[in-house]
């Protein structure tokens, strides 16, 4: 132990001190770390076209200065920036009052009722990422439409879709919000009728994993129902068999593509991390 550890752990108030230092600088330290991964998740949706305009927001709650999580506080992509120019450091902390905590950046209305109750009201959403991704929201605007559980890919969302059939124009109020909320319950992703779809998780790379899926899923299936032919179906042992081998690998397979996906913005972008 180093002499000053040694007299600190001497001193019980110094030693809280201590604590709470520590505590204030690992908290610091994740969420640059977080900063970082939610920049990059945003440049990568615009390489693979799930953006549109300036418009839909990724966001992460953060811990407060205590290292505990609520959902009262989170990182969110700032107003009019193109997902192209995200960096670390122009995304903006703000509360779940709409106050901006860091940053010299605003946040968008709509984004900021539907995230804010979103982080607040399920309680697996600590990364929330809505997008208009064309072949997905192209599902929303079929009657009924649905991801059919027919193909390997859409197989990753079995049981995990929840379905929004009611759109009622932009959010802009906290009820609305509560109502998506509300929708997406326990669910990974929900798709919404007559606008786009949304993504939550424990982490950056499970989100932007399960969106990248998605919208390759949901490629498939409007390619497939663009022919006219009657589309295949999976029996329901193949289902759940399959349900449970990619419930083993799922995080496994969103950690190493994410890493990949970092990896390649290090050489080629590596500003977005400033
Ligand atoms: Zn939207």
């Amino acid at each position: 132990m180093l002499e000053t550890d040694r007299l600190i752990a001497q001193l019980p108030l110094k030693r809280h001190i201590a604590g709470n230092l520590n505590t204030l600088l690992e908290v610091a330290l994740d969420i640059q770390e977080m900063r970082v991964d939610l920049a990059a998740s945003l440049r990568w949706a615009v390489r693979l076209g799930l953006h549109e305009g300036v418009d839909n927001h990724f966001s992460m709650a953060v811990p407060g200065d205590d290292g505990v999580m609520r959902g009262d506080r989170f990182l969110i992509n700032p107003l009019g920036w193109h997902w192209s120019e995200i960096t670390a450091s122009s995304l903006v902390l703000c509360n779940a009052d709409g106050e901006v905590l860091e940053g010299e950046n605003e946040v968008e209305d709509t984004a900021f009722y539907i995230h804010s109750r979103v982080h607040l009201g399920c309680p697996s959403a600590t990364v929330a990422m809505h997008t208009h991704q064309p072949h997905a929201t192209a599902l929303t605007l079929l009657d009924g439409g649905r991801l059919e559980m027919c193909e390997q890919n859409a197989l990753m969302f079995d049981d995990r879709i929840a379905y929004d059939d009611d759109y009622d124009g932009l959010a802009l109020g906290v009820d609305e919000g509560d109502r998506l909320a509300r929708k997406m319950g326990n669910c990974s992703l929900m798709i919404m009728a007559s606008h786009g779809v949304m993504a939550v998780g424990p982490s950056v790379a499970e989100c932007f994993n399960d969106l990248y899926y998605l919208e390759r899923a949901a490629q498939f299936q409007i390619l497939a129902r663009s022919t006219g032919a009657r589309m295949r179906t999976i029996a329901q042992t193949v289902r759940d068999r399959v349900k449970q081998q990619m419930g083993i690998e799922r995080v496994k397979v969103a950690d190493r593509h994410f890493k990949a996906l970092r990896r390649i913005l290090d050489r080629e972008e590596p500003e977005y991390r400033n």
